[in-house]
Parts: C-alpha cells; sequence; structure tokens
C-alpha cells in the first residue's frame, strides 16, 4: 500500500472541510448551489487560492534560470510539488515526475514521444471501448503517422472490460496499452492492477489515464507497476493548466523530447543541440508556476484529510444516489459496474438529457450533460447523452437529496406539458 494511502484520519469532519470552499456557499438562481459537475472541474479550497495569490503578489519571478533571490524561491517552490507528487502516488524517482498542463498533454506527449521511439508499423495500440478522447485521438494521430492500429478493448453491458477480448487482444504487436483508471462518463474502475500484470507477461508497457481516479482513491503507481500514469490538478481542487505525467525512468529516459525550446535543453548550436534530462527534457519553456505551486498546497490539502477518507465518504454517497435515482420511474442508469467511483450518468425514457440539465440549473443544481467527451461510449449504450452528477468528498447528503428532487421535479414538468 502507498505510504500515501495509509496515512489517513479516522472521524474527519466534513462539513468543516466544505466550509473551506467559499464557492459552494453562494446562491444560483436564488437557491443555494448544489455543484454535482466535478468529474469536469472541482472546487478550489481557500488556501489553493491563497497559495497562488502569495506567489503572485510577492514571490513572482521565472524559475530555473535566475541566480537571483526571486527566482530560486520560485524554483524552490515550484520544484517542491514535484517531491510532494512523488510521494503522493508513490513515485519511485523523483525525475518520473513530469509536469504538463493536464492530463490530456500528458497522454499527447507519451503518444508522439513514446510512439516516435517504440511505435513501429503494423504495430498495435489498445485502449478500451470507454475512454475519454484524450485517450483515444492522440493514439488515432501517432497509428495515423506510424502505420499502427488502434484496437479496442469492448466493454459489456454493466461496462466492464470483457476480460478473456482483453487477453486475446495482447499480442507480439501490441506495442501499448492505453486505458482510464475511471470512466468520467461511467465511473466504471477498470481493473487496472491486473491488467498491467496481464500485459507486463508480454512485456508490453501500460498508460494509464488516472484523470477521474487521482481525485477519488489513494493511487500507488509502484503497486500498480504502471508504466505511464496520468492526472490533472484541476479534477483534484487544484489549479487550471497543470498536471502530472508519471513515466518509469527506463522509458523516459529513451523518449525523445516532445518540444523544443529554453530549459529542455543541455547545449544548443546550429550544429548540434544535447537535450537537459528527464524530466526536464519534456518541460520546455515558462511553465505554469504559479499553477505548479498551487498544486503542491493542493495536494498537502488533500493529505490532510487523507485519500481513503475521501474514496469511502464518495463510496457513500454514490451508494445512496444509486438507490435514490433508481428509485425513480422512467430513469436508467448507464454504468451499473459493481466497481465504480464518484459518477452517476443517467438517462430518462422520454425526457432528454440537455432538458433534465436546464430545470436542474433552474433550481440552483449543476450537472452535465452530453456526451462527456466520450461520444463511443455513447455509441456502446446507444444514448446520445447522458446526464451525468458527479461527487466531491464535500458534497453531502443534502446535496443528492436536492438533486433527486430536483429530477422529479424536471419529469413532473414534462408530463404536465
Ligand atoms: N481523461 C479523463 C478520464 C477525463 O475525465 C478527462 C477530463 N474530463 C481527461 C482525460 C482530460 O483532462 P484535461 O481536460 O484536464 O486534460
Amino acid at each position: 500500500m502507498a505510504e500515501a494511502a495509509t496515512k489517513t484520519k479516522q472521524n474527519v469532519d466534513f462539513s468543516r472541510i466544505r466550509e473551506q470552499f467559499p464557492v459552494l456557499s453562494q446562491e444560483v438562481k436564488g437557491q443555494p448551489l448544489v455543484y454535482l459537475d466535478n468529474a469536469a472541474s472541482s472546487q478550489m479550497p481557500t488556501r489553493v487560492a491563497d497559495r497562488i495569490d502569495a506567489y503572485h503578489r510577492n514571490e513572482h519571478a521565472n524559475v530555473h534560470r535566475g541566480i537571483h533571490t526571486l527566482s530560486q524561491k520560485a524554483t524552490d517552490a515550484y520544484e517542491e510539488t514535484r517531491k510532494k507528487v512523488q510521494q503522493f502516488i508513490n513515485a519511485e524517482h523523483q525525475e518520473e515526475i513530469i509536469y504538463t498542463t493536464g492530463t490530456t498533454d500528458s497522454i499527447n506527449l507519451v503518444a508522439h514521444s513514446f510512439g516516435d521511439r517504440f511505435i513501429d508499423e503494423g504495430d498495435e495500440i489498445l485502449i478500451s471501448e470507454i475512454e475519454h478522447h484524450a485517450n483515444i485521438v492522440p493514439w488515432q494521430m501517432v497509428a495515423e503517422r506510424k502505420g499502427a492500429k488502434v484496437q479496442v478493448i469492448p466493454v459489456n453491458d454493466d461496462g466492464d472490460i470483457i476480460w478473456d477480448e482483453y487477453v486475446n487482444l495482447l499480442n507480439e504487436k501490441t506495442a501499448i496499452v492505453a486505458v482510464g483508471h475511471v470512466s468520467n462518463a461511467l465511473g466504471t474502475v477498470h481493473p487496472v492492477k491486473k491488467m498491467i500484470a496481464k500485459a507486463h507477461e508480454y512485456e508490453i508497457p501500460v498508460l494509464v489515464d488516472g484523470a477521474q481516479a487521482v481525485p477519488h482513491t489513494p493511487v500507488d503507481v509502484q503497486d500498480l507497476s504502471a508504466d505511464f500514469y496520468a492526472f490533472s490538478a484541476h479534477k483534484m481542487c487544484g489549479p487550471t493548466g497543470f498536471g502530472i505525467l508519471y513515466g518509469k525512468k527506463q522509458y523516459l529516459d529513451k523518449m525523445p523530447p516532445y518540444r523544443g525550446g529554453g530549459d529542455m535543453i543541455d547545449k544548443v548550436s546550429f550544429e548540434e543541440t544535447t537535450y537537459n534530462i528527464t524530466p526536464h527534457k519534456f518541460e520546455a519553456g515558462t511553465p505554469p508556476i504559479a499553477a505548479g505551486i498551487g498544486f503542491g498546497e493542493t495536494i498537502s490539502f488533500l493529505e490532510e484529510v487523507g485519500m481513503q477518507n475521501i474514496a469511502d465518504k464518495e463510496h457513500q454517497l454514490l451508494s445512496y444516489g444509486t438507490k435514490q435515482l433508481q428509485s425513480i420511474d422512467g430513469i436508467r442508469i448507464i454504468g451499473t459496474s459493481q466497481e465504480k467511483a464518484s459518477v452517476l450518468s443517467f438517462v430518462h425514457n422520454n425526457i432528454h438529457a440537455a432538458d433534465i440539465g436546464t430545470i436542474l440549473d433552474q433550481q440552483g443544481i449543476a450537472i452535465r450533460t452530453g456526451h462527456h467527451c466520450a461520444q463511443p461510449t455513447m455509441r456502446r449504450f446507444n444514448v446520445p447523452a447522458t446526464a451525468r452528477a458527479s461527487l466531491s468528498f464535500y458534497n453531502t447528503k443534502d446535496d443528492i437529496d436536492r438533486l433527486i428532487e430536483g429530477i422529479k421535479k424536471a419529469i413532473s414538468i414534462f408530463n404536465d406539458s
């Protein structure tokens, strides 16, 4: 188990924690806000906003280049985040933590750089049927460039991958498996540890899209034995524009840079340029320094709450919400895996998801409707769109009750019209 996973406190007072998110105490459309769009982006506690503000007010300078005190302070604070991330996901080496602008950027980095070095004509890239577009399109792009092929692991009607199909698809042509840890559209938790172990029997590396897992559950990349693991700060109470790519050193050291520019070089001349070492060779140009420093504060905050406490609280809310939703006539939950995290995706048999979303918004309830950047998932379940309520640890049973009342109201409006 990761150190981070065991570092939890019992009996956390979540109502006190909720008070640290001022955005949640506002009214929307004359009603107290119920924020259930956490899978798109979660809210930020005051201390993270304050940390970012303090950097802008008192500490701003560029990192890595300056000899002066302010620049060195900014560099120290920015690099401190790398240590915190390393511990948070239990990476073996600090150099395995690469700063990116988010999950999308992290996956594109691997598709591009790993793809350049390790994917050849005729190779196969294996993804699941319920991936976010960010874990589909970059692979299609590299496949096109290299003459490789994207293969798809099907899921069953609950939204679980079909294990035998997965095993059958692994073969000597498979260059990489790229799979979401938790589906943003359905909430399915893929059995990534088992999937990675199976792929490793064939010496195939695995990238895990952890955008929807890291905010909700303890993650230990060494325990999973993931070769690459990607996530975004803004889905875990941190700032936008910042994310992480974890990669095993054995791959990162062999992968070429993804973007060229300042900071990623060793020596530059017109005849020949040599590159910096990992992770800096993947971090060209001035980075989002404020966001990086703010993300360090975010991790301290999450560790104080405790990732296992967060997982437990969200599980209680998910079970309660699932039961309540199931009790409403005409509602069908899309994504009924036994292993789910924080997502309630649903449709009504004669009201479009967008209409449900609009009527909920009129009651101050924020959910998301549409294809959730997962059009193939919608196709698999034969729906154009779903309504999705996605949870965070600062949500309450009362938020779920308001959601359920809001849906009932939407149904009654439509039935009366
Ligand atoms: N993968 C998954 C599973 C996601 O939910 C998201 C965001 N919805 C992404 C990737 C992309 O994340 P970002 O937009 O932060 O790059």
